[in-house]
């Protein structure tokens, strides 16, 4: 998981950045709000972690301004203030969770797991049948060591039919997962992607249920 943290305090600054990465995530730092707005805008991390009082621009103002540009990211604000005031602006500009400064690492730790769990990327994320790895976060999937190359439209009803193996899902349910891009989708479109997902993983990966729909069938 990718974090931006956007943090003046050099010395704080650095203990997160460590404790981070000893917890495997990937860190950018900002020591300024511009800056962490472009780094929010360019690095696409999954969390940033926020502190209010910057010297430049003030921590609601850079989360109005990454919401602005599109950024979805999680945030997380850090802040000194612990008047009630700040807090609610801060989540009413688009924070999903806050820490008071002073606060221990192991909590801001916590509050990154949840984060992560919310956002559902981590370790819990891949998908296995038989030889088949299918990354949720990432969007890739393997077969043993290979990687398989998937469009997106091919993602998404891989994803819908292995989430839950056993189960058939119809044509209509899976166009459904289709039209969720908002787009037109053709007649035989899903038969379409049905082809090319045997051809890439292995034919008998999904198997066609006469008159019901497909489902993922037995691992190999
Ligand atoms: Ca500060």
């Amino acid at each position: 998981m990718r974090v931006l943290l956007i943090e003046d305090d050099e010395s704080l600054a650095d203990g997160i950045a460590t404790a981070l990465r000893h917890s495997g995530y990937a860190v950018d730092h900002a020591a300024l709000g511009g800056e962490g707005v472009s780094l929010a805008r360019a690095a696409k991390p999954d969390v940033i972690v926020l502190d209010l009082g910057l010297p430049d621009l003030d921590g609601v103002e850079v989360l109005r301004l990454v919401r602005s540009h599109g950024v979805k990211s999680s945030v997380l604000i850090l802040t000194a203030r612990d008047d009630l005031a700040s807090k609610v602006q801060g989540l009413d500009a688009g924070a999903d969770d806050y820490l008071t400064k002073p606060f221990a690492v192991d909590e801001l730790l916590a509050r990154l797991r949840a984060l992560e769990r919310r956002l559902g990327v981590g370790l819990s994320s891949e998908i296995t049948i038989g030889d088949v790895r299918i990354n949720l976060a990432s969007h890739e999937v393997f077969r043993g060591d290979e990687a398989v190359k998937l469009s997106r439209r091919e993602f998404t009803l891989l994803r819908a039919l292995a989430e839950r193996p056993g189960n058939i899902l119809s044509r209509e349910q899976l166009e459904d997962k289709l039209y969720s891009w908002g787009e037109e989708v053709a007649s035989n479109t899903v038969d379409v992607h049905i082809h090319n997902l045997r051809k890439k993983i292995y034919p008998e990966f999904i198997l066609t249920i006469r008159g019901v729909g497909y489902k993922v069938g037995p691992a190999q």
